[in-house]
């Protein structure tokens, strides 16, 4: 099995529901057969019980599951029948370790975010990739991972400890906080984290675990970013999305394309920054800019190539066809 898998990075609603289900068109395209798995780091088992306020439609699938609504997207472009297994949230990964643990599955071992839960979430990544979603027998060729929130933007300091403790330690913060001046200070020396980041940690360290496992050329890292205008200055500014990739990088996760969301095209010189600074190869540096309908992303990656560089990173190229999108 071939995975792509889809971060983003700087802000959240940047488009990677739109660009993930727009890769997998243009694999599809090339006549692989594609699969995608959604992941919320959130602790709701479903989208279910979620204010739709809040939380944008419900997507209800054919099993019954009531799920985020970028497997509708899915559904759209890819034309497959998901499962519900394809959304994985915290909820449902906490839910199945702690019924192990209470069956005395983990025999007597104390139970933790790592490895357990990193495990779990390993586990039924590989398996519900296996999943058939477009009607044929047998797994399909590549697993599109969207993982849900921002990655690599406040945090200061990662390391798989802080993977474990992180909860704690916000929890021992506020407490601190509460507790006096001298409290403070612990609080400010951990400072810069957002709840966002700390959801999706076991979730980056559990996908960082398989890239490695599951080996190079079948792991493809693409992160969305986001690529802001400075109104007076006019000038499309790259260094969010710089240290968005280091953060990543710090976290074990090298992208090998960056997707780029602006309003306008990228500029030469733009490119060649992100290619130096993120270590990204200038030709797999795709620009996502506005368009008036989403249906044109799949258009857009296609005529930038982006099958190319996804196909050869996942050393496919030898047995995929052109894409034909027309
Ligand atoms: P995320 O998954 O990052 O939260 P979504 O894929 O749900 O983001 O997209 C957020 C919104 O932005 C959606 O309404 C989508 O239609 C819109 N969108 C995404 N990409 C583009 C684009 N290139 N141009 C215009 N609108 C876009």
């Amino acid at each position: 099995m071939k995975y792509v898998l889809i971060t983003g990075g700087v802000v959240s609603g940047l488009g990677k529901g739109v660009t993930a289900s727009s890769i997998g068109v243009v694999l599809q395209a090339c006549g692989l057969r594609v699969t995608s798995i959604k992941i919320d780091p959130y602790l709701n088992t479903d989208a279910g019980t979620m204010s739709p306020f809040e939380h944008g439609e419900v997507f209800v699938l054919d099993d019954g599951g009531e799920v985020d609504l970028d497997l509708g997207n899915y559904e759209r472009f890819l034309d497959v029948t998901l499962t519900k297994d394809n959304n994985v949230t915290t909820g449902k990964i906490y839910q199945s370790v702690l019924d192990k643990e209470r069956k005395g599955d983990y025999l007597g071992k104390t139970v933790q975010v790592v490895p357990h839960i990193t495990d779990a979430i390993k586990d039924r990544i590989e398996a519900v990739a296996l999943i058939p979603v477009d009607g044929k027998e047998g797994p399909a060729d590549v697993c599109v991972i969207e993982l849900g929130g921002t990655v690599g933007m406040n945090c200061a300091k990662k390391d798989a400890g802080r993977v474990k403790n992180s909860p704690f330690f916000i929890l021992l913060s506020c407490f601190s906080f509460c507790g006096g001046e001298k409290c403070f200070i612990l609080f400010y020396l951990y400072g810069g984290v957002s709840s966002g980041d700390i959801e999706s940690m076991p979730f980056i360290e559990a996908l960082r675990q398989l890239s490695f496992s599951v080996g190079k050329d079948n792991f493809c890292l693409i992160h969305v970013s986001l690529i802001p205008v400075l109104g007076v200055v006019g000038e499309q500014k790259t260094k969010p999305t710089q240290h968005s990739v280091r953060e990543l990088r710090a976290l074990g996760l090298t992208p090998h394309l960056l997707a780029c969301r602006s309003a306008q095209p990228l500029l030469d010189n733009t490119k060649m920054k992100l290619s130096q600074f993120c270590h990204v190869e200038a030709a797999n540096i795709l620009n996502i800019h506005d368009v008036p309908n989403i249906w044109h992303i799949p258009l857009l990656l296609r005529n930038q190539n982006a099958h190319h560089s996804i196909l050869k990173q996942l050393n496919l190229l030898s047995i995929a066809t052109p894409p034909d999108l027309e």
